[in-house]
C-alpha cells in the first residue's frame, strides 16, 4: 500500500428517478423507476481511490438522519475508515434530487448539499494531525468554499502535496492557486477559469500557461473521450483516452481524480498516473452509476494488461 491520502470534499445521497417525460411547472409525472445511493463528487472520489487500492481517509460532513446512514453504511461495507466524517444535527444531509427522461436521457438535477455544505474551520483544524501523516490531499469545491481555502492552506504548510479537482467550477482564488500542486479540470471548467476555449492542444497549452502563471505546478485537463491534456515543468502533450463503449459518462471525473491520487500515491509519476486513472474512468463509463461503476484494483490491472 502506498503513502496515505486525504480526500476532502462533498457527500450527497442521489435520489433518481426516471419518467416519460420531465415535468414541466406545476406539473406531476408518474415515473418508472427511483433509485437511491451514494453521490457528491468528494466521496465519489473516495470511493474511486479506496476500490484502486489507496489509503485512503475520507473527510465529509453528515447530518444526524437516514441519508447520513448511507453515507457511513457504504463505507463500512467497503472497509473505509469512518472516524474522519463531522456530524451535524442543525442540517441535512446532502442530497441531490436527479430527474432523468427515460426516452431522451436528458436530466434536470438540484442538489441540497446541506451539511457539507458547512464544515467550519475548527472541524478542518481538527484534521490538522490526520495532514501531518498525509501525503497528498484530494480536494474539490463542492462544499463551501471557506472549507476548502482552510484545508489547503493547513495542508501547504505542512508540505502535503495539494490536488484541486475545480468541480462545480467557482472562480478560485489566487493566493489557492498559489499552493496547488495539480489542478485538474475538465475543458469546461479549464475554459470558465481562464477564459480561453478549450478546443485542443494548443490552447489547452495556453490555459496550462494561464494556471502555471498563478503558481500552480502542474496542471491535468481531462478531455473526456479524447483522454486528458497534461503539463509539467518538464513535458506536455495528450494522453489518449482508452475507446471503449460509453454507456454513462456520469462520474467519469471522479473515477479519473480517485485513480490518480491513488497512483501518485503508490509512487507512480504524472504521466504513468493519469494513464492509470484513463484506464480507472474508462472501465467506470461502460457501467451505470457512479460508486458502484468505479472498479477494484484487480480490474484495473486486467484491463491495463
Ligand atoms: P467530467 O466527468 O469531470 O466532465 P471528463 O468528461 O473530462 O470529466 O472525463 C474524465 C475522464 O474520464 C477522461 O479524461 C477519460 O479518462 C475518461 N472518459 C470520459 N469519457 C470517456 C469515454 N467516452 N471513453 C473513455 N474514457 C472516457
Amino acid at each position: 500500500m502506498g503513502k496515505k491520502v486525504t480526500v476532502f470534499g462533498s457527500f450527497v445521497v442521489d435520489l433518481m428517478g426516471r419518467s416519460p417525460h420531465l415535468p414541466v411547472p406545476g406539473e406531476t409525472v408518474k415515473g418508472s423507476i427511483f433509485k437511491m445511493g451514494p453521490g457528491g463528487k468528494g466521496f465519489n472520489q473516495g470511493v474511486a481511490a479506496h476500490k484502486a487500492g489507496a489509503d485512503v481517509t475520507m473527510v465529509t460532513k453528515l447530518g444526524e438522519d437516514a441519508f447520513a446512514d448511507v453515507a457511513l453504511n457504504t463505507m463500512k461495507d467497503l472497509g473505509m475508515d469512518t472516524k474522519r466524517i463531522f456530524r451535524t444535527g442543525q442540517t441535512e444531509t446532502g442530497c441531490a434530487l436527479i430527474m432523468v427522461d427515460e426516452n431522451t436521457s436528458q436530466n434536470e438535477i438540484v442538489v441540497i448539499l446541506g451539511a457539507c455544505d458547512t464544515i467550519t474551520d475548527e472541524e478542518v483544524e481538527s484534521i490538522s494531525d490526520l495532514l501531518d501523516d498525509s501525503e497528498f490531499l484530494l480536494t474539490q469545491l463542492e462544499t463551501n468554499i471557506s472549507s476548502v481555502e482552510k484545508v489547503i492552506d493547513i495542508a501547504y504548510e505542512k508540505g502535503v502535496k495539494i490536488i484541486l479537482n475545480t468541480a462545480p467550477v467557482q472562480p478560485v482564488s489566487d493566493s489557492i492557486l498559489s499552493k496547488v500542486d495539480l489542478i485538474t479540470p475538465n475543458e469546461v471548467e479549464a475554459e470558465i477559469l481562464t477564459g480561453i476555449p478549450v478546443d485542443g492542444e494548443e490552447n489547452a497549452g495556453r490555459a496550462a500557461d494561464y494556471f502555471f502563471e498563478k503558481g500552480v505546478k502542474n496542471v491535468l485537463i481531462t478531455l473526456g473521450g479524447k483522454g486528458v491534456y497534461l503539463a509539467t515543468s518538464e513535458k506536455r502533450g495528450i494522453l489518449p483516452a482508452y475507446r471503449v463503449n460509453a454507456v454513462d459518462t456520469t462520474g467519469a471525473g471522479d473515477a479519473f481524480n480517485g485513480g490518480l491520487v491513488a497512483a501518485l500515491a503508490e509512487g507512480k509519476d504524472l504521466w504513468e498516473a493519469a494513464s492509470f486513472a484513463n484506464a480507472l474512468a474508462a472501465i467506470s463509463v461502460q457501467r451505470i452509476g457512479t460508486t458502484p461503476a468505479m472498479p477494484e484494483r484487480e480490474e484495473i490491472d486486467s484491463f491495463i494488461k
